[in-house]
């Protein structure tokens, strides 16, 4: 005999209602009213932390040649930092980057646990939920850096430029990525070359100038670049 009562659903009213509160209290409660009520002496790795987009990116880029020389150190994966962030957090870094599977942040730039603030659509394509997510780690979370992240031979990429070419209509939401990608795809059907590679580049820095004209991310250095899955390094696009 079970010893617990049932669970109600969580679409019962009562339900939704709690599970609202607890959702807005742990995520938009700020960081520092939660620091108090975590144990001093498991935070030494905070002083570490970032603080300008500009120590954020070399951060990142120092990560990313560990990554590609097989020498990762694979940092804050341990029992101890899962103890430190389990009351707060203090990501150094907003990585906005493709869904492919061959393109994981955290493995990429070799950061770990509480370091990113990853958010990933197919494309890196921009929509409200992505914004507000984005808007979350710079705002609440005073993260001084949003680096998005587009890479080589993007499956994503690679449908938008078909549908240019044969004009065949795209099947279900893929059509949402492909009206997100098609302007940057567009914008350099002419260049010579790859026009898949050109358009990685081009959807990337085009992202990254969106964000960088919305007032809402003013306070974080917003930068693209491109990842090369051969031989494993980041290259920033200026
Ligand atoms: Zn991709």
């Amino acid at each position: 005999m079970p010893t617990t009562a049932p669970r109600r659903p969580l679409s019962s009213p009562a339900n939704r209602r709690a599970f609202l509160t607890a959702t807005a209290a742990t995520v938009l409660t700020s960081a520092t009213a939660v620091a108090s009520a975590a144990p001093a002496t498991t935070r030494p790795a905070a002083a570490a932390r970032p603080t300008t987009g500009e120590a954020a990116l070399a951060t990142l880029l120092e990560g990313n040649r560990r990554w590609a020389k097989i020498r990762s150190q694979h940092p804050h994966e341990d029992r101890a930092r899962r103890i430190e962030v389990a009351h707060e957090q203090h990501p150094f870094a907003v990585v906005l980057s493709c869904v492919d599977s061959r393109v994981p942040p955290e493995l990429v730039f070799d950061q770990g646990l509480g370091d990113l603030l990853c958010i990933r659509t197919a494309g890196e394509v921009l929509d409200e939920a992505v914004l507000g997510s984005i808007q979350y780690g710079v705002a609440e979370l005073h993260i001084p850096l949003v680096l998005v992240l587009g890479h080589e031979r993007c499956g994503a990429v690679a449908a938008t430029i078909e549908q240019l070419r044969t004009g065949k209509e795209v099947p279900g939401h893929i059509a949402r990525l492909v009206e997100g990608i098609g302007p940057s795809a567009w914008a350099c059907r002419d260049e010579p070359g790859d026009w898949v590679d050109h358009t990685v580049a081009a959807h990337a820095e085009r992202m990254r100038d969106a964000l960088r004209a919305d007032v809402a991310f003013r306070p974080a250095t917003v930068v693209a670049a491109r990842y090369d899955l051969d031989s494993g390094r980041v290259r920033v696009l200026r």
